[in-house]
């Protein structure tokens, strides 16, 4: 696991990439930020989170790090030993998580519980559907206040490119950076038992 801050003081944002390995949209938005020319007016963190799957080239090495949170310190597993490393970075912070994914159908917005923080900061991304996943197990998010950002299809130019807009969406919107920048108003889905339906549309 790679942890950096930009900006002085305690962050209460931290943006993650690679909770598989594979996914590396995120990494590069990171990237893409830190060399562009913006300022923060207050601290961020940044998590790579699965960094030996990433370095592979793999989704994982022994189990799924999305699905064993929060993990344990005395596994011989590594992403169990990880996601107690992580839940650790993570606790006391808003956390916006970036994947991508098989489907073309990105990107939106994915949160583990209908709770107001976490719908709030999913709608700080701008986008305009959000998907509850609750219903199902998983999700680094679901301890902390956090939505995940599915961005696209697997690390291509796209996918780069969506996750750095969002990136900087959702920064204004939380106040990270100066700027103009609106919460959306996003349609909910909710998926339970392999059926996805369409639940509400978020009210302003
Ligand atoms: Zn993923």
């Amino acid at each position: 696991m790679h942890v950096e801050t930009l900006g002085d003081g305690r962050p209460e944002h931290t943006v993650v990439a690679c909770v598989h390995g594979d996914e590396t949209c995120g990494w590069h938005a990171f990237n893409r930020f830190k060399v562009s020319d913006v300022e923060l007016t207050a601290p961020l963190k940044f998590i790579l989170a699965n960094e030996r799957a990433f370095k592979l080239g793999y989704r994982y090495c022994d189990v799924d790090l999305n699905r064993v949170m929060p993990g344990d310190a005395s596994s011989d597993r590594h992403e169990e030993r990880l996601a107690a490393r992580l839940a650790h970075e993570l606790a006391g912070t808003k956390v916006l998580d970036f994947h991508s994914t098989e489907s073309q159908g990105g990107p939106y917005a994915v949160v583990t519980g209908t709770d107001e923080a976490s719908v709030q900061l999913a709608r700080s991304t701008g986008l305009d559907r959000v998907v509850d996943m609750s219903g199902l197990s998983g999700g680094v998010t679901r301890p902390v206040p956090g939505a995940a950002i599915e961005c696209g299809y697997y690390d291509d130019e796209d996918a780069a490119t969506t996750a750095h807009r969002i990136l900087r969406h959702f920064l204004t919107v939380e106040g990270l950076l100066e700027g103009e920048a609106a919460r959306s108003t996003p349609v909910l889905y909710r998926v339970t038992d392999g059926r996805i339906d369409r639940v509400w549309v978020v009210q302003k």
